[in-house]
């Protein structure tokens, strides 16, 4: 059973599965609301790597055009939700292979540029490791998204498994009025009631700094579950499908996850003070060599848009846009795009979480 550890000073505010209209900052639908920014795991880690890099995914809102490996994470959290919407008994591996050939056809009709970008990226590099050669990609980068499937079927068998929610929303504020947000994969609750919250990754289990990411993502999720629910989830599961797959299984305390509260709380308040002054300084690391936007960027003798203001809530003709729902329908080319961009400034993980760069926006 879950620690009961709910903090009453904090304010609730909903849990949703599926698409939110106007909930990111993906493809737009007509006449929703914009939403205001959130600190989601993602966006938290791009103030914490690069400020800059912050200010152009989640206040100009820039687009970026995903990688293959995040594309085809796209692909595989898509048909992993897929799957789940068949009875159990259904779940199984080439019933869940075969899916990947109707996901994928979604995704092409909805987002034809972006699939043609990225074919035209393994084209010209041949950069994935997993294709049998440059000339035609797709069979076998379509092969290498089964080759995950197999993965995920060698550890978990989805006949045993009733998830409460897949792709849910978690949007809360903070006592301290700091919003969160974020898209869970996976959401069980057992018979006595414990949560457990299940993150894919389509990567190979990461080196120690990847870990503590993918942990303060997690540690984001199951602190937001703990404001909504009052209960502290029993274990949060990242479960790697690269490189013949591992899982790791976290479990939080109460106190941990509110210690890790106040990291949120001082990273939302350095991102409000940069908003408040202009200044959100460019940090050169590695992560530039992924970053979409060197040629905006000063530290590599690019000049950056005007800073356009902290985004207040909008009409959709001003921009708004939507959540890709990457389970269901593929709600569009920026939103195929939106849940791939996450890994955009990173090394192609192929966790390409749509939680990631449109969630906090
Ligand atoms: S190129 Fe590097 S320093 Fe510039 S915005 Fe991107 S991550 Fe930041």
């Amino acid at each position: 059973m879950s620690e009961q550890a709910g903090n009453p000073a904090t304010t609730p505010v909903r849990e949703s599965a599926g698409t939110e209209p106007g909930g990111e900052t993906g493809g737009g639908t007509g006449g929703e609301e914009r939403r205001r920014p959130a600190l989601s795991p993602s966006r938290a880690a791009d103030f914490k790597q690069c400020p800059l890099l912050y200010r152009f995914r989640a206040v100009d809102r820039l687009p970026e055009a995903p990688s293959p490996a995040a594309l085809r994470g796209t692909l595989v959290h898509a048909v992993l939700e897929r799957l789940f919407d068949l009875p159990a008994a259904e779940r199984v591996q080439a019933r869940a292979k075969g899916l990947v050939g109707a996901v994928w056809a979604e995704i092409a009709a909805e987002a034809p540029e972006i699939v043609a970008a990225v074919l035209a990226d393994l084209r010209r590099a041949g950069e994935d490791p997993d294709l049998p050669g440059p000339e035609d990609p797709l069979p076998g980068w379509l092969a290498s998204a089964e080759s995950l499937l197999d993965t995920y079927f060698a550890l978990e068998d989805p006949r045993s498994v009733e998830p409460q929610s897949r792709e849910l929303l978690v949007e809360t504020e903070l006592s301290s009025g700091v919003p969160l947000r974020g898209y869970l994969d996976r959401l069980d609750v057992d018979g006595e009631g414990g949560l457990r919250i299940v993150d894919y990754k389509t990567g190979a289990a990461p080196r120690e700094a990847a870990e503590a990411r993918a942990l303060f993502q997690m540690k984001f999720y199951a602190l937001a579950l703990l404001e909504l629910r009052g209960a502290v989830p029993e274990q949060l599961r990242l479960v790697y499908l690269g490189a013949g797959g591992e899982e790791l299984t976290y479990r939080p305390e109460a106190g941990e996850l509110r210690r890790f509260q106040r990291i949120l709380e001082a990273i939302w308040a350095a991102i409000r003070e940069a908003d408040r002054t202009g200044d959100f300084r460019p940090r050169r690391g590695p992560g530039c060599g992924w970053c979409a936007h060197r040629g905006l960027c000063p530290a590599w003798d690019g000049s950056p848009p005007p800073y356009p203001g902290w985004p207040e809530l909008r009409t959709a003709h001003e921009g708004a846009t939507a959540k890709p729902r990457p389970g269901g329908a593929v709600a569009g080319a920026a939103g195929v795009g939106s849940r791939a961009e996450a890994g955009a400034a990173g090394p192609a993980h192929g966790d390409a979480h749509g939680h990631g760069a449109s969630s906090a926006a």
